[in-house]
């Protein structure tokens, strides 16, 4: 997934966010709902098939359970992940001293493949008011 978003945020996008930022100060009183662009209905969320899970690497050192942001990794079992509560953020994949957290390589290289499809031009910032 690197390879989407490399160099971001850079100059261009700190300009655009400065010039958000005055925009929210000079309408933070205004109390309208934005009209945001989109299909609807909204389809029911499910969720992000991207749970990481640790292999035998695992020393359960307990670091990935201090720092999941979802409390979804259980102290008695940190080679686990609580699918209902992980949000997919994959925190713990980064801070693993032993490289032992990951997912699925066929869902890594499908997702790879979707991401690619929507995410390989560059995306411009939108600020609605
Ligand atoms: S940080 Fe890595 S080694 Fe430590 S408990 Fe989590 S998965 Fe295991
Ligand atoms: S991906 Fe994020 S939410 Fe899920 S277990 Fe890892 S750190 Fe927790």
């Amino acid at each position: 997934m690197h390879q989407f978003g490399t160099g971001r945020p850079d100059q261009q996008d700190e300009k655009e966010l400065l010039g958000f930022a005055a925009k929210i100060m000079q309408n933070s009183e205004a109390q309208r709902t934005p009209a945001f662009p989109g299909n609807r209905p909204y389809r029911e969320y499910c969720g992000v098939p991207l749970k990481p899970v640790a292999n035998g690497k695992c020393t359960s050192c307990g670091l990935c359970v201090k720092e999941c942001p979802a409390g979804a990794i259980p102290l008695d079992n940190p080679k686990m992940t609580d699918k209902d509560k992980c949000i997919s953020c994959m925190h713990c994949v980064a801070v693993c001293p032993k490289k032992a957290r990951n997912y699925s390589k066929l869902v890594s290289f499908i997702a790879g493949l979707k991401m690619k499809k929507v995410c390989s031009g560059r995306k411009e910032n939108k600020l609605y008011l």
